[in-house]
Order: C-alpha cells, then sequence, then structure tokens
C-alpha cells in the first residue's frame, strides 16, 4: 500500500486518496474482482490506473468511448505512464508496434474498444501477454435499461472464462438499482465487491427556472455567469440545436451544434474542439456526452426537459467534474410537459414499457415542481440519505413561495369538463380569461359557465397552473396526440371541493437578478492566472492537446495562491507530479517569477 499512496504522489501529484479510492485499489491489487459505483468526479480512474501500474503485467481498459480514448493515453504519457491503445482508427504500423509493446511487456495500460477486444486475434494476444487486470469502463453499457446500451459489452462474460485468474474491475457512475443487478449479472460479477460511493455531486448547482422567453434567459444565464466558460446546451431535437448554436454564434460565443444527423467527420471535429480549445459551448442532442471526461465543463443547460431524472443527473453529471463550482440550469415550462406526456402516450411501446416510462417522467415533473430541496429528491429518488437543505439549489438558495391554488384549480378543471375534454390549455386560458375569439366561437364557449371567470389571473399564471396540473396527475394529455387535456381520477375529489392544492409560485414574475455571483475559482490572483493559462494553451498547442492534460485549472489556481518560487515549492501543489515538473516546471516557475518581478 505504501507503493500506491507513492504513486499516487509521484505520478499523479495527489497528496491522498480520496472515498474509497484506497480501499478499492487494495483489493483490486490483491487479485479480487471489484464493481466500483462512483458519480462522474468520483475519481474512477484511479481505481484501476495505480493497482494496472503495481501488477505485473498490463492493465487492458476497455471502453466504448473510441474518441476519447487518443486523450486519455495523452493524459497518462503526460504523467509519464507507459499507455497506449488499440481501435479501429488506427493504422496497420502503429497497431503491430502496440501489440508488440504488449508482448515485451512494455505497457502499463492498454485501452481497447469492445469490439476489438472481442475479435479473436485479440484475443489470442492477450492470452500470450501478462495481464495486470481488466477494467471495464461504462460498465452501464450491458444494461438494456438504461440509455447506453451496447451489444459488444454483452460478450464480455468471456473474459472471466477465458481468463480466470486476471481480476476485474468494473466501473460506472450510473446509480439506479437495476442497473447494478444487470452488470452483476451480465459480465459474471456476482462475487464481486461492490462499492457504492453516495452519489451526490456537491459542487453542482442546481436550478430549474420557468421558461419565459429561453434564448434570452440562456444569454443572461450565460453572461452573468459563464463568460468565457466551456459548458453543454442540451436540446431534444437536432434542428433545434443548429438553431441555438447559430444563434449563440451570433451573440459572440464560439457554439458549436451536435446531433446524431451531423456527419461523423463533423460530429467529431466539433467534440474534438470542445475538449481541445476553451470557452466552447456544445449545443447537442443527447447523442452528446456519453464519458465525456473533459473535467472543466462549467454548466450543463437544459433547453428541454430530458424524459427522466436518470438522464437528468447523467447529463448534468458532465459538468464539474474537476470539482471546481459548476452549474445545472434548466429551463422547463407548460409546453415540455405536454409534449413529453404525448410523446409518451402516442409511442408504439407496450403499456408495461408505458407504465416505466411514466412513472420515470412523473418523477421528473416533481422535481421541476418541488418547492423543497432539489439535490435531496435527486439523492433521494436514488435510494440515498441526504440532509432535508443542501444550501446549494435554487429551492434552497430562494425558498420557493406557495400559493392555495384550490380555487383556481377549481376553475381550470371545470373549464376542462364544460367544453368536453377536447382543448388543449391555450383555448382553455381564452376561456377562462373571457377572450372572444373566432375559435371561442365557432365552438359557442363564450356562453358557458366558465367563460371569463379566471380573470383575476394573467395568462403566465394560468399557464403555470395548467403545467402544475398536468405534472401533478390532475389532468392528462390526451392519447391522440392533439394536446387535449383530460380529466384523471385525481381530479374529481378537487372538483368538488373535497380537497386542497397548493401550487409554485413562479419565478417569471421577479425580474432575472442582476447580481453576479463570484467567479466559480477562487483566483486570488486573476492575471497571473491569465498568463499561467497562456502558458499552458502554449504547452498544449504546440503537442495538440487539449490544455487540461498539461494542467487542470485547478492546479494553476494553487499556483496562484501558493506562489512557487522553486521545484520543490512546485511539487507540493496538487497535480504536479514528477514527470510534469521535469517536462514543464520551469516554465511556469518562469512565469510565476516574471510576474512576481513585475510586481515588485
Ligand atoms: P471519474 O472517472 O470517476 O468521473 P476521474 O477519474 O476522471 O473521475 O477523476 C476526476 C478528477 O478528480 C480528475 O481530474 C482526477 O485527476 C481527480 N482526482 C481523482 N482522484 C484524486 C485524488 N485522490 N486527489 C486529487 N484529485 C483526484
Ligand atoms: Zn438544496
Amino acid at each position: 500500500m505504501e507503493q500506491a499512496l507513492e504513486i499516487l504522489r509521484n505520478t499523479f501529484g495527489y497528496r491522498d486518496f480520496r472515498g474509497e479510492q484506497q480501499d478499492i485499489i487494495n483489493h483490486v491489487l490483491a487479485g479480487n474482482d471489484a464493481l466500483v459505483l462512483m458519480p462522474t468526479g468520483g475519481g474512477k480512474s484511479l481505481c484501476y490506473q495505480v493497482p494496472a501500474m503495481l501488477r505485473p503485467g498490463t492493465g487492458i481498459i476497455i471502453s466504448p468511448l473510441i474518441a476519447l480514448m487518443q486523450d486519455q493515453v495523452s493524459a497518462l504519457l503526460q504523467l509519464g505512464i507507459r499507455a497506449a491503445f488499440l481501435n479501429s482508427t488506427l493504422p496497420a504500423q502503429t497497431v503491430r508496434e502496440t501489440e508488440q509493446g504488449l508482448l515485451n511487456n512494455d505497457m502499463d495500460l492498454l485501452y481497447i474498444a469492445p469490439e476489438r477486444l472481442l475479435q479473436e486475434r485479440t484475443l489470442a494476444l492477450l492470452e500470450r501477454t501478462q495481464l495486470a487486470l481488466f477494467a471495464i469502463d461504462e460498465a452501464h453499457c450491458v444494461s438494456q435499461w438504461g440509455h447506453d446500451f451496447r451489444k459488444d459489452y454483452l460478450a464480455l462474460d468471456q473474459l472471466h472464462q477465458r481468463f480466470p485468474s486476471v481480476p476485474r474491475i468494473a466501473l460506472t457512475a450510473t446509480a439506479d438499482e437495476r442497473t447494478r443487478y444487470e452488470i452483476r449479472e451480465r459480465l459474471g460479477l456476482e462475487q464481486a465487491k461492490v462499492y457504492i460511493s453516495g452519489f451526490n455531486r456537491p459542487n453542482i448547482r442546481y436550478r430549474i427556472t420557468t421558461r419565459l422567453e429561453e434564448r434570452k434567459q440562456l444569454l443572461h444565464f450565460l453572461e452573468t455567469e459563464h463568460q468565457g466558460d466551456a459548458g453543454i446546451v442540451y436540446c431534444l431535437s437536432r434542428k433545434k440545436t443548429e438553431a441555438v448554436a447559430g444563434w449563440l454564434t451570433a451573440q459572440g460565443r464560439t457554439a458549436l451544434p451536435y446531433h446524431a444527423g451531423l456527419e461523423s467527420r463533423v460530429r467529431y471535429r466539433h467534440q474534438q474542439r470542445f475538449l481541445q480549445e476553451e470557452g466552447i459551448i456544445i449545443v447537442a442532442t443527447i447523442a452528446f456526452g456519453m464519458g465525456i471526461d473533459k473535467p472543466d465543463v462549467r454548466f450543463v443547460a437544459h433547453l428541454d426537459l430530458p424524459k427522466s431524472i436518470e438522464a437528468y443527473y447523467q447529463e448534468t453529471g458532465r459538468a464539474g467534474r474537476d470539482g471546481a463550482v459548476a452549474d445545472a440550469w434548466m429551463v422547463y415550462g407548460l409546453e415540455d410537459v405536454v409534449k413529453l406526456r404525448q410523446m409518451l402516450e402516442t409511442s408504439d411501446a407496450d403499456e408495461t414499457h408505458k407504465r416505466v416510462e411514466r412513472y420515470k417522467l412523473d418523477s421528473m415533473l416533481g422535481l421541476c415542481e418541488i418547492t423543497s430541496c432539489r439535490r435531496h429528491a435527486l439523492l433521494q429518488y436514488f435510494g440515498e440519505e441526504a440532509p432535508v437543505r443542501c444550501g446549494n439549489c435554487d429551492t434552497c438558495l430562494h425558498p420557493v413561495e406557495t400559493w392555495d391554488g384550490t380555487t383556481a384549480a377549481r376553475k381550470a378543471l371545470s373549464c376542462v369538463y364544460r367544453t368536453g375534454q377536447l382543448f388543449g390549455a391555450r383555448h382553455l386560458i381564452d376561456v377562462l380569461l373571457g377572450k372572444e375569439n373566432d375559435k371561442v366561437r365557432k365552438f359557442g364557449h363564450q356562453r358557458l359557465s366558465t367563460f371569463g371567470i379566471g380573470e383575476e389571473l394573467g395568462m403566465e399564471q394560468w399557464r403555470s397552473v395548467f403545467r402544475q396540473l398536468i405534472a401533478r396527475g390532475f389532468l392528462s394529455v390526451d392519447l391522440k396526440g392533439f394536446g387535449s387535456l383530460l380529466l384523471t381520477d385525481q381530479s374529481r375529489p378537487l372538483l368538488q371541493g373535497e380537497a386542497q392544492v397548493f401550487l409554485r409560485k413562479d419565478d417569471r414574475i421577479k425580474k432575472p437578478t442582476r447580481k453576479q455571483r463570484k467567479t466559480p475559482l477562487q483566483v486570488s490572483d486573476p492575471e497571473l492566472f491569465e498568463k499561467l493559462k497562456d502558458c499552458r494553451k502554449q504547452l498544449a498547442v504546440k503537442q495538440g492537446l487539449p490544455p487540461y492534460v498539461i494542467f487542470h485549472d485547478s492546479t494553476l489556481v494553487e499556483m496562484t495562491q501558493r506562489l512557487p518560487s522553486g521545484p520543490d515549492e512546485l511539487l507540493q501543489v496538487s497535480g504536479v507530479g514528477a514527470h510534469k515538473l521535469e517536462q514543464y516546471g520551469e516554465t511556469f516557475l518562469a512565469v510565476i517569477r516574471a510576474h512576481r518581478d513585475e510586481l515588485i
């Protein structure tokens, strides 16, 4: 174990293991199997990297993320670790060299795509190689329950039949129990020790805002809180990603679309720019992000509602892997509720499947509408206990007011009833507000008893009432896909005056505050920080690497605080190990020295 700590300090430049890292490493070092469930950014990689370096032979890392292998390997090479990858993008010559390196036992870590691994040729090669361990990354890909299912993963159960003495460690950030069960069963890991870390991501601030004018709201959020930061904006449709990316570009940001309909060359280029350059915004459908391990994504914004809390948590989880402050921000409105309910009800899925989807969507809507702590609700969904208030979500920071919406709800429901359960929210609101337009006259709705009974509320408020009634199951959306609202079993007691309902007071009426949040990183000397970033950028560009592979932001920030004057002091900074000190130490020390001299 001494050795593991030595590697952590010398090679990685970190002082201590985090959470369960040490236990997991010990367990695998001793040749045992493990299943590791840790949130994104929790530090899963060290759990296999360290034992792979300490055990004789090469550690084989199975990952579906071909596009990222290059960067993962570059990052390891920067640390002075002997690493390589094998996938379909490599020229034959490189493949041969890598294979030879493997046979010569010149390698600590080899990244490999599952389809490549499972080729008979590769398996035969591995049989002639000394193997330290197998690490199965993104292990939830073996589960058909989630949305990242990969067929190749199913065949990975061969590994323990063919290499019974090689320890296996499976890792994922997916929290739910069913996925966990499937991983164990399908990968033959029933005997493996399971390590479950808490799933909380304390550095992420959750916010869900009512949609007013989404572009304006997004721009305001970016301008006041994320000038120059890298982030991801999620949209439901391909078309919308392109429109929003174009619009953000016109506003002076560098924004690139990403969706499955783009040519793979374009997708790859956009992803690479996101990784390699600073301050790029990717506007994407859910096709983007699986395993993106860019550590300095400062925000994830949703312009459309995800279909489940699992999806929301996975997508927002891509923010702040480096542990620094990050935002999960979403706008949400009546149209999301109607659209998602409609999509669900009109899909061809069988009833059992729909029931599951309905439960997931209801949970997601519940999260949007709650007036208590969002983090508490999220963690509770994953079966984790948490304090009732986290202090770092919108509802904790600005407690939501509620109002007695019983009368309004009764008016709304009775308007649905009087109009024959044939209309959508827009028409119903016109009736409630007493607007005598063509459609109202066409159906004679100006003669209904509910015509004009809702003038005490404005249009936005009525939209909020309808949204909450649908989200909470007092109204359902028709199955034919016209968006008509229908009464439910739950609406009866309310209509009959036997129940009360409290509604959320939306923040839309309030003006967005101009208050600027303090910069996410605690930079004591912004000027020096910029200089260090410049220096990092030059080094990165020269080698064709993403800047964070040289040093993370947090490492540069620590440099501005400690102002190291020589190599020994620089080595004290977290993230500076022996190899990087040798490679870059002098360059960064020179920047710090020059800056200090300027100040004297
Ligand atoms: P995951 O794969 O679980 O999302 P990573 O392995 O990429 O997380 O680690 C997330 C970040 O935390 C990385 O920047 C990594 O270098 C850093 N990290 C991991 N373990 C430690 C540690 N013991 N001390 C300091 N930083 C760490
Ligand atoms: Zn909270």
